[in-house]
């Protein structure tokens, strides 16, 4: 295997890092966006749950006030049949005045009871509202689960590929390159092998004393950038125009 050849190798086998790198990355996102999905339908859930609970508490309200509305109001009749066997106008006055006491607080009771009841229909409307939009939520949370649990599949098979392509890319490079690449990689984010075009490393922008330039263009030798360290190769001596003619 001719060093032009272990480069080129070097290369590919950089590019599959780094694509598997992006393909992790994406695949740390997913549980992430799953975890956001459920907070969107849990937050959903607590709002109609909340509206319930005011519809809930109304419908307590308005049956306690009936139950009560509906003593008092018995208490009047039975006062006012009493009524008729009074003896003395004394006694009489009292209990009349017993009567409208009760008759007026009854009649402020039957206020709140309306009052109430034209809430509870506001209520309900929120209720029905937080409803739908929950089951809005949960539907969109159902598809997006499925599309992330896809993506995760594709993210798996993907991953299996490019990790069978980089054992066949790093069969072609010999393991004191191969291990030279992983220390430079880890040092400098992943990009550990560069073209020099021109005098220019790619890897750090900076020009190659032009000595180095003419080595590289023998591609004979493994050279690192003075600037960067990263593994340098001239792109016209590696990957050379194909012939024409
Ligand atoms: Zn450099």
């Amino acid at each position: 295997m001719s060093l032009r050849e272990k480069l080129k190798a070097l290369e590919e086998l950089q590019q599959i890092d780094l694509d598997a790198g992006g393909v992790r990355g994406e695949t740390e996102g997913i549980p992430v966006r799953r975890a956001e999905i459920e907070a969107a339908v849990a937050a959903a859930k607590k709002a109609y749950e909340a509206e319930k609970i005011r519809l809930e508490d109304n419908e307590r309200e308005r049956r306690q006030i009936e139950a009560l509305l509906q003593m008092e109001r018995d208490k009047v009749k039975k006062w006012e049949g009493r009524l008729g066997d009074i003896k003395t106008p004394r006694e009489y006055a009292a209990l009349s005045r017993e009567i409208d006491i009760a008759r007026k607080t009854n009649e402020s009771q039957g206020e709140a009871l309306k009052a109430l009841a034209t809430s509870a229909a506001e209520l309900q409307k929120a209720v029905d509202v937080q409803a739908d939009a929950l089951s809005e939520r949960e539907m969109a949370a159902q598809d997006e689960l499925a599309v992330l649990a896809k993506k995760s599949k594709d993210f798996v098979a993907r991953l299996r590929e490019l990790d069978g392509r980089r054992g066949e890319a790093a069969k072609k490079v010999d393991p004191s390159l191969l291990s030279k690449y992983e220390n430079i990689k880890k040092r400098r984010a992943g990009i550990a092998v560069c073209q020099v075009v021109g005098h220019t490393c790619r890897g750090c922008n900076r020009n190659i004393p032009p000595q180095l330039s003419i080595v590289l263009q023998r591609a004979d030798s493994v050279e690192t950038c003075p600037n960067c360290n990263r593994i340098i190769y001239s792109a016209e001596a590696v990957n050379p125009p194909a012939a024409t003619g």
